[in-house]
């Protein structure tokens, strides 16, 4: 059996007494989109803060690669998971060139940081772009870079929170479909959070389904679509167009 790229187990949170994460397990095999699906407010970012590292679970642990990141009383901090990040608000540097921002997170020597960094413009298809700044390029072209500077420390996984959200309707489907292509050609695992159906159809290898911070249904997109476990699912996959 291979070895999971990311496993969450029984992982808890409460706020005020309630809990926003209820238990949730999950794995990310190499190679894989696994979205973590459910309607806004049942606890998807804070799921994904948890293992990222910036919020704390009160109970579950955290391994990357096999290796134990996080439990309740051993703790790695985030710069050391091998998670790569990206948001909706994939903000750049504004004040750096786009090769830089792309370079920012590598440690490597500097020819080895250039070649790096070549590489991944030319795998998002912005290598004319080296030398601009983040404000001459079109928000999906900002994405693009954004994708390339989360990818080239070659995270063993990467972590994305709604990152289409904020392009409009014309561009998300391109953007997601390029976005799937790049993740796929660098083989890098992902887990995807979002809160619509057709994202999850588009981009998943494996769903999960999150409801009240549990996760009610997991298994292949088409698994999902085709049995949800309940009215309630049958309904928020309706929705696809
Ligand atoms: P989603 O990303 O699925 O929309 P979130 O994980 O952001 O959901 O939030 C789940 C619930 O937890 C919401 O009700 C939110 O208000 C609550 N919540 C999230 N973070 C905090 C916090 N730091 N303090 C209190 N409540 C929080
Ligand atoms: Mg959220």
């Amino acid at each position: 059996m291979e070895t999971p790229r990311l496993e969450i187990r029984r992982i808890s949170r409460a706020f005020s007494g309630r809990n926003v994460v209820d238990d949730v397990s999950l794995k990310v095999m190499p190679g894989q989109v696994t979205c973590l699906l459910g309607p806004s407010g049942c606890g998807k970012s804070t799921t994904l803060r948890i293992i990222a590292g910036v919020e704390m679970q009160d109970r579950g642990e955290i391994y990357v690669d096999g290796n134990l990141v996080c439990d309740t009383i051993y703790r790695v901090p985030p710069e050391g998971r091998s998670i790569g990040l990206m948001f909706q608000d994939f903000a750049l540097f504004p004040h750096l060139t786009v090769a830089k921002n792309v370079a920012f997170g590598l440690t490597g020597t500097r020819d080895e940081n250039m070649a790096r960094v070549e590489e991944l413009l030319a795998r998002v298809g912005l290598g004319h772009f080296a030398q601009s700044y983040p404000h001459e390029l079109s928000g999906g072209e900002q994405q693009r870079i954004a994708l390339g500077r989360a990818l080239a420390p070659r995270p063993s996984i990467m972590l994305m929170d709604e990152p289409f959200s904020g392009l409009d309707n014309r561009l998300r489907d391109d953007i997601r479909d390029e976005t799937l292509a790049v993740l796929k050609d660098e083989g890098t695992a992902v887990l995807l959070v979002t809160h619509e159906p057709d994202e999850a159809m588009r981009m998943a290898d494996e769903i999960a389904l999150m409801r009240d911070g549990r996760i009610v249904q997991q298994g292949a997109p088409y698994n999902l679509y085709n049995s949800p476990f309940d009215l309630e699912a049958a309904k928020f996959f309706s929705d696809i167009n």
